[in-house]
Protein backbone atom coordinates (compact mmCIF):
# COMPACT_ATOMS: atom_id res chain seq x y z
CA UNK A 1 0.00 0.00 0.00
CA UNK A 2 1.30 3.57 -0.85
CA UNK A 3 1.48 5.98 2.02
CA UNK A 4 0.51 9.17 1.10
CA UNK A 5 3.60 11.85 1.83
CA UNK A 6 3.86 15.45 1.18
CA UNK A 7 6.14 18.34 2.48
CA UNK A 8 4.13 20.24 4.83
CA UNK A 9 3.11 24.08 3.33
CA UNK A 10 5.70 26.36 4.53
CA UNK A 11 2.99 28.54 6.23
CA UNK A 12 1.39 26.34 8.81
CA UNK A 13 2.00 27.66 12.13
CA UNK A 14 3.78 25.27 14.63
CA UNK A 15 3.53 24.96 18.32
CA UNK A 16 4.97 23.02 20.84
CA UNK A 17 3.28 20.64 22.15
CA UNK A 18 3.26 18.24 26.06
CA UNK A 19 2.85 14.35 25.39
CA UNK A 20 -1.09 13.89 24.20
CA UNK A 21 -1.09 10.72 26.18
CA UNK A 22 0.27 11.57 29.64
CA UNK A 23 0.40 15.20 29.76
CA UNK A 24 4.05 15.84 30.75
CA UNK A 25 6.04 18.06 28.82
CA UNK A 26 9.27 16.91 28.68
CA UNK A 27 10.79 14.84 25.60
CA UNK A 28 13.49 13.58 23.80
CA UNK A 29 14.71 13.97 20.74
CA UNK A 30 13.82 10.45 18.41
CA UNK A 31 13.59 11.00 15.16
CA UNK A 32 14.57 13.72 12.30
CA UNK A 33 12.76 13.49 9.44
CA UNK A 34 14.32 17.28 8.13
CA UNK A 35 11.29 19.20 7.55
CA UNK A 36 9.77 17.33 10.66
CA UNK A 37 10.47 15.89 14.05
CA UNK A 38 9.48 13.13 16.61
CA UNK A 39 10.18 13.62 20.04
CA UNK A 40 9.74 10.71 22.86
CA UNK A 41 7.97 11.62 26.24
CA UNK A 42 10.09 11.03 28.86
CA UNK A 43 7.50 9.82 31.02
CA UNK A 44 5.56 7.51 29.50
CA UNK A 45 7.49 6.79 26.27
CA UNK A 46 5.27 7.92 23.84
CA UNK A 47 6.57 9.02 20.02
CA UNK A 48 4.90 12.34 19.07
CA UNK A 49 5.94 15.14 16.40
CA UNK A 50 7.02 18.55 17.96
CA UNK A 51 6.69 20.72 17.35
CA UNK A 52 3.51 20.20 15.56
CA UNK A 53 1.01 22.32 13.11
CA UNK A 54 -2.01 24.18 14.89
CA UNK A 55 -5.19 21.86 14.42
CA UNK A 56 -6.85 24.62 11.95
CA UNK A 57 -3.71 24.40 9.82
CA UNK A 58 -3.56 20.50 10.05
CA UNK A 59 -7.12 20.22 8.73
CA UNK A 60 -6.01 22.24 5.25
CA UNK A 61 -3.77 19.25 4.76
CA UNK A 62 -6.96 17.44 4.13
CA UNK A 63 -7.87 18.89 0.89
CA UNK A 64 -8.63 18.12 -2.96
CA UNK A 65 -5.14 16.27 -3.43
CA UNK A 66 -5.50 13.92 -0.26
CA UNK A 67 -9.21 13.24 -1.43
CA UNK A 68 -7.97 12.05 -4.87
CA UNK A 69 -5.76 9.66 -2.52
CA UNK A 70 -8.23 8.43 -0.93
CA UNK A 71 -10.49 8.07 -4.02
CA UNK A 72 -8.25 6.34 -6.45
CA UNK A 73 -7.02 3.67 -3.32
CA UNK A 74 -10.78 3.31 -1.93
CA UNK A 75 -10.83 -0.26 -3.54
CA UNK A 76 -7.65 -1.44 -1.59
CA UNK A 77 -8.54 0.23 1.36
CA UNK A 78 -11.92 -1.32 1.68
CA UNK A 79 -10.18 -5.42 1.09
CA UNK A 80 -7.55 -3.98 3.93
CA UNK A 81 -10.23 -3.30 6.61
CA UNK A 82 -12.18 -5.90 5.67
CA UNK A 83 -9.77 -8.13 5.94
CA UNK A 84 -8.68 -6.38 9.49
CA UNK A 85 -12.89 -6.82 10.72
CA UNK A 86 -12.15 -10.88 9.66
CA UNK A 87 -8.86 -11.18 11.26
CA UNK A 88 -10.09 -9.53 14.35
CA UNK A 89 -13.20 -12.14 14.26
CA UNK A 90 -15.49 -9.03 14.09
CA UNK A 91 -18.18 -10.92 12.16
CA UNK A 92 -19.14 -13.32 15.04
CA UNK A 93 -20.23 -9.86 17.11
CA UNK A 94 -22.38 -8.27 13.75
CA UNK A 95 -25.57 -9.75 14.92
CA UNK A 96 -25.65 -9.36 18.14
CA UNK A 97 -24.82 -5.72 17.50
CA UNK A 98 -26.42 -4.91 14.62
CA UNK A 99 -29.91 -4.47 16.35
CA UNK A 100 -28.13 -1.98 19.04
CA UNK A 101 -26.78 1.20 17.14
CA UNK A 102 -24.90 2.80 14.39
CA UNK A 103 -22.18 1.35 12.92
CA UNK A 104 -19.61 4.57 13.07
CA UNK A 105 -16.84 5.12 10.70
CA UNK A 106 -14.74 7.63 12.19
CA UNK A 107 -12.74 8.68 9.44
CA UNK A 108 -14.72 7.37 6.80
CA UNK A 109 -13.03 8.96 3.68
CA UNK A 110 -14.96 8.64 0.76
CA UNK A 111 -17.57 6.15 2.39
CA UNK A 112 -16.57 2.72 0.98
CA UNK A 113 -16.73 0.65 3.92
CA UNK A 114 -19.42 2.25 5.05
CA UNK A 115 -21.55 1.65 1.65
CA UNK A 116 -20.55 -2.48 2.48
CA UNK A 117 -21.60 -2.41 5.94
CA UNK A 118 -25.23 -0.49 4.89
CA UNK A 119 -25.54 -3.48 2.76
CA UNK A 120 -24.84 -6.26 5.23
CA UNK A 121 -27.88 -4.40 6.87
CA UNK A 122 -25.90 -1.92 9.18
CA UNK A 123 -27.35 1.69 10.26
CA UNK A 124 -24.48 4.01 9.08
CA UNK A 125 -22.64 6.83 9.89
CA UNK A 126 -19.67 8.11 8.63
CA UNK A 127 -17.70 11.36 9.95
CA UNK A 128 -14.63 12.72 7.52
CA UNK A 129 -12.51 15.72 7.88
CA UNK A 130 -11.81 16.11 4.30
CA UNK A 131 -14.79 17.66 2.55
CA UNK A 132 -14.26 16.48 -1.11
CA UNK A 133 -14.20 12.99 0.62
CA UNK A 134 -17.41 13.46 2.40
CA UNK A 135 -19.58 14.92 -0.30
CA UNK A 136 -18.39 12.07 -2.77
CA UNK A 137 -19.64 9.63 -0.10
CA UNK A 138 -22.64 11.48 0.53
CA UNK A 139 -23.63 11.87 -3.21
CA UNK A 140 -21.86 9.32 -4.97
CA UNK A 141 -22.20 6.35 -2.47
CA UNK A 142 -25.67 7.53 -0.34
CA UNK A 143 -24.10 7.17 3.14
CA UNK A 144 -24.46 9.91 5.63
CA UNK A 145 -21.68 11.82 6.43
CA UNK A 146 -20.87 14.46 9.01
CA UNK A 147 -18.05 17.11 7.24
CA UNK A 148 -15.57 18.02 10.86
CA UNK A 149 -13.82 16.50 13.47
CA UNK A 150 -15.42 13.43 15.87
CA UNK A 151 -16.37 16.43 18.51
CA UNK A 152 -18.30 18.69 16.69
CA UNK A 153 -20.51 15.69 15.30
CA UNK A 154 -24.00 15.90 16.37
CA UNK A 155 -24.13 12.57 17.87
CA UNK A 156 -25.51 11.24 21.08
CA UNK A 157 -24.10 9.36 23.46
CA UNK A 158 -24.51 5.52 23.62
CA UNK A 159 -25.76 5.76 19.77
CA UNK A 160 -23.24 3.70 18.40
CA UNK A 161 -22.57 -0.15 18.68
CA UNK A 162 -19.66 0.16 16.84
CA UNK A 163 -17.25 2.69 16.23
CA UNK A 164 -14.46 1.89 13.61
CA UNK A 165 -10.92 4.30 12.86
CA UNK A 166 -8.95 2.85 10.41
CA UNK A 167 -5.37 4.91 9.98
CA UNK A 168 -7.25 8.06 12.02
CA UNK A 169 -5.51 8.12 15.42
CA UNK A 170 -2.14 8.75 14.32
CA UNK A 171 -3.01 11.88 12.37
CA UNK A 172 -5.40 13.55 15.71
CA UNK A 173 -3.34 15.88 17.46
CA UNK A 174 -5.22 14.68 21.30
CA UNK A 175 -5.78 10.81 21.04
CA UNK A 176 -6.85 10.81 24.40
CA UNK A 177 -9.77 13.30 23.90
CA UNK A 178 -10.26 11.08 20.74
CA UNK A 179 -10.62 7.75 22.39
CA UNK A 180 -12.65 9.66 24.93
CA UNK A 181 -15.42 10.45 22.00
CA UNK A 182 -15.35 6.75 20.99
CA UNK A 183 -16.12 5.86 24.80
CA UNK A 184 -18.79 7.90 24.54
CA UNK A 185 -20.70 7.49 21.44
CA UNK A 186 -20.66 3.86 22.43
CA UNK A 187 -23.13 1.76 23.48
CA UNK A 188 -22.82 -0.33 26.61
CA UNK A 189 -21.31 -3.45 25.29
CA UNK A 190 -20.60 -1.77 21.74
CA UNK A 191 -17.12 -2.62 19.91
CA UNK A 192 -13.81 -0.44 18.86
CA UNK A 193 -11.94 -1.17 16.02
CA UNK A 194 -9.09 1.29 15.80
CA UNK A 195 -6.23 0.63 13.33
CA UNK A 196 -2.70 2.35 13.41
CA UNK A 197 0.76 1.66 12.15
CA UNK A 198 2.40 0.19 15.30
CA UNK A 199 6.05 1.66 16.16
CA UNK A 200 6.62 -1.06 18.46
CA UNK A 201 6.17 -3.21 14.83
CA UNK A 202 9.46 -4.92 12.90
CA UNK A 203 9.76 -2.55 10.29
CA UNK A 204 9.48 0.75 12.64
CA UNK A 205 12.51 -1.22 14.33
CA UNK A 206 14.69 -1.75 11.33
CA UNK A 207 14.03 1.76 9.44
CA UNK A 208 13.93 3.82 12.25
CA UNK A 209 13.21 7.93 10.89
CA UNK A 210 12.65 6.20 7.11
CA UNK A 211 9.67 4.08 8.42
CA UNK A 212 7.17 4.57 5.84
CA UNK A 213 4.60 5.99 8.28
CA UNK A 214 7.25 8.58 10.08
CA UNK A 215 5.57 10.90 7.31
CA UNK A 216 4.43 14.54 8.30
CA UNK A 217 0.64 13.76 8.79
CA UNK A 218 1.15 11.26 11.56
CA UNK A 219 1.59 13.25 14.49
CA UNK A 220 1.32 10.67 16.73
CA UNK A 221 3.03 6.68 16.48
CA UNK A 222 1.64 4.77 18.88
CA UNK A 223 2.89 0.95 19.93
CA UNK A 224 0.67 -0.96 20.43
CA UNK A 225 1.16 -1.55 24.12
CA UNK A 226 0.61 2.13 24.78
CA UNK A 227 -2.73 2.52 22.57
CA UNK A 228 -3.53 -0.81 24.39
CA UNK A 229 -2.84 0.56 27.95
CA UNK A 230 -4.48 4.08 27.14
CA UNK A 231 -7.83 2.58 26.16
CA UNK A 232 -7.74 0.18 29.27
CA UNK A 233 -6.87 3.53 31.22
CA UNK A 234 -10.41 4.85 29.56
CA UNK A 235 -12.31 2.27 30.47
CA UNK A 236 -12.36 0.14 27.31
CA UNK A 237 -11.75 -3.27 28.04
CA UNK A 238 -9.23 -5.19 25.10
CA UNK A 239 -10.87 -7.96 23.38
CA UNK A 240 -7.75 -8.79 20.92
CA UNK A 241 -5.05 -7.39 18.80
CA UNK A 242 -3.82 -8.18 15.34
CA UNK A 243 -0.94 -7.26 13.53
CA UNK A 244 0.02 -7.51 9.60
CA UNK A 245 2.67 -6.23 7.55
CA UNK A 246 6.49 -8.01 8.00
CA UNK A 247 8.09 -6.02 5.27
CA UNK A 248 6.67 -2.63 3.07
CA UNK A 249 6.15 -3.25 -0.74
CA UNK A 250 8.86 -2.05 -2.88
CA UNK A 251 11.55 -1.83 0.30
CA UNK A 252 15.00 -3.59 -1.01
CA UNK A 253 14.27 -6.29 0.73
CA UNK A 254 11.80 -7.34 -1.51
CA UNK A 255 12.70 -11.26 -2.12
CA UNK A 256 12.01 -11.52 1.75
CA UNK A 257 8.61 -9.53 1.31
CA UNK A 258 6.15 -12.78 1.51
CA UNK A 259 8.14 -14.92 4.33
CA UNK A 260 8.42 -11.48 6.80
CA UNK A 261 4.83 -10.98 6.11
CA UNK A 262 3.65 -14.53 6.85
CA UNK A 263 5.80 -14.47 10.20
CA UNK A 264 5.02 -10.90 11.20
CA UNK A 265 1.52 -11.86 11.42
CA UNK A 266 2.74 -15.17 13.35
CA UNK A 267 4.19 -13.35 15.69
CA UNK A 268 2.04 -10.15 15.87
CA UNK A 269 4.78 -7.76 15.27
CA UNK A 270 3.44 -6.66 12.14
CA UNK A 271 3.79 -3.13 10.87
CA UNK A 272 0.09 -2.15 11.37
CA UNK A 273 -2.25 -3.14 14.86
CA UNK A 274 -5.66 -3.86 14.97
CA UNK A 275 -7.55 -3.56 18.41
CA UNK A 276 -10.62 -4.81 19.52
CA UNK A 277 -11.92 -3.40 22.35
CA UNK A 278 -15.24 -3.19 24.23
CA UNK A 279 -16.70 -1.10 26.22
CA UNK A 280 -18.09 -2.85 29.49
CA UNK A 281 -22.16 -3.45 29.56
ZN1 LIG B 1 3.80 10.87 27.96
Amino acid sequence: MKTFSKRPAQDERLASRPCAVCGVDSAAPYWDCGDFSFVRCRRCGHVYQNPQPLSDDLELRYDYEYFQYELDNAEQFYQLMHKGLQDLDFFAHEQLLRERGLFLDLGCATGVLLQNMYRRGWRVQGIEICEPAARYAIERRSVPVHVGPVESAPLAEGSCAVVHTSHVIEHVPDPRIFLQRIYQLLCPGGLAVIVTPDRSGFQARLFGSRWRSAIADHVNLFSSGQLMRLMRELGFSVVRKRSWGGLAAGSALQPLKRPADRLAKALNVGDVCAILARKPA
